[in-house]
């Protein structure tokens, strides 16, 4: 039996992972289907402390798991299919495996929030996409005018990387102020390459028919006027969605799906602890999700310890 699984591999699951191996414990990791989590999929990464010019993502993560693994951690590549947390031990099913555990701590992540259009589904790595640093350089979007939906820090990024690549990047926004920090809407809009469209949703992406993007239908939300904006992609970045799925009916849980710890890191299932944004809507961070993976360790370790006296 194992004494702790941990779901995820983001910043909060390699930091519960490093603490949890230093404790002796010797977690199995479970990767799920995007090892080292979102930030894998981003470039520079600048506000990580320790490193004052900014490190690759993937970069970070693979280094965040060479030191977990160090003091024993057991990073395996895979899906968690099925948890039951109703009795001790816990029972996950895991690529079709059984795996009995003591203690879980679910770092699980976020995935993109997709905008729900038809179309959107249809044309899906066709043209549209949820990230730029792993589709920006295709040679269909080389020269070509491009779209990124979003007013956030994800939005900011996604455009200014795209402004090697595209002859345009319009930001369209369903408001008219962006929601980023400072630092990164400032960098966006001053940016000549780039061009806000406010108050603005997409209603539909062109073209199904032609199976690949040629333009968006864009409604402004002031005044309703339509219009049609060319462009050869799409970058959806409109934030994301608690990879929660598995828990849901047995953790207490928002109506959007994040988990809602009951005291620090510990949920409504004694042994069952949570970190990272699977359980986060307010902040989101790399190294808010480390500390947590971090609390979370140490709340099994105690957990642990406690069963043992
Ligand atoms: P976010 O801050 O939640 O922003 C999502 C954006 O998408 C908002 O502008 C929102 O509009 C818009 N939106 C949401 N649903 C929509 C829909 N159905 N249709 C159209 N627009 C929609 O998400 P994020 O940008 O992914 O950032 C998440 C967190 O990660 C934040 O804490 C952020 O600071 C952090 N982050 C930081 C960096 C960095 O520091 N470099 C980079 C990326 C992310 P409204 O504004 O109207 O709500």
């Amino acid at each position: 039996m194992e004494k702790v699984v941990i779901i995820g591999t983001g910043c909060a699951g390699l930091t519960a992972a490093l603490y949890t191996a230093r404790a002796n414990l010797q977690p199995l990791v479970l990767t799920g289907k995007q090892p080292g989590g979102l930030l894998t999929t981003t470039t520079i990464v600048e506000n990580y402390p320790g490193f004052p010019e900014g490190i690759d993502g993937y970069e970070l993560m693979n280094r965040m798991q060479k030191q977990a693994e160090r003091f024993g951690a057991r990073v395996k590549f895979a899906t968690v299919e099925a948890v039951d947390l109703s009795k001790q031990p816990f029972v996950l099913t895991v690529d079709e495996e059984r795996v009995e555990a003591e203690t879980i701590i679910i770092a699980s992540g976020a995935g993109y929030r997709h905008l729900g259009l038809q179309s959107e589904h249809k044309l899906e790595n066709k043209g549209v996409t949820y990230c730029a640093t792993c589709d920006g350089a295709l040679p269909l979007f080389r020269n070509q005018p491009l779209v990124v939906v979003g007013g956030g820090d994800s939005a900011c990024e996604e455009a200014l990387y795209l402004t090697r690549f595209g002859s345009d990047v319009y930001m369209v926004h369903r408001r008219d102020a962006l929601r980023a920090s400072k630092i990164m809407a400032e960098r966006a809009l001053s940016n000549p390459k780039i061009k806000p469209v406010w108050d603005s949703v997409v209603t539909e992406i062109l073209d199904a028919n032609q199976d690949k993007v040629t333009g968006v239908r864009l409604k402004n939300l002031k005044t309703n006027a339509e219009t049609v904006l060319p462009c050869a992609g799409v970058f959806v970045a409109i934030g994301h969605v608690p990879n929660t799925q598995l828990f849901r009916g047995v953790l207490d849980m928002d109506q959007t799906g994040y988990i809602i710890p009951k005291r620090g890191t510990a949920t409504n299932v004694p042994g069952v602890f949570v970190a990272g944004d699977c359980a986060d809507r307010v902040y989101r961070q790399a190294v808010t999700a480390a500390g947590l993976g971090c609390a979370a360790a140490i709340e099994a370790e105690r957990y642990l310890a406690g069963r043992n006296e």
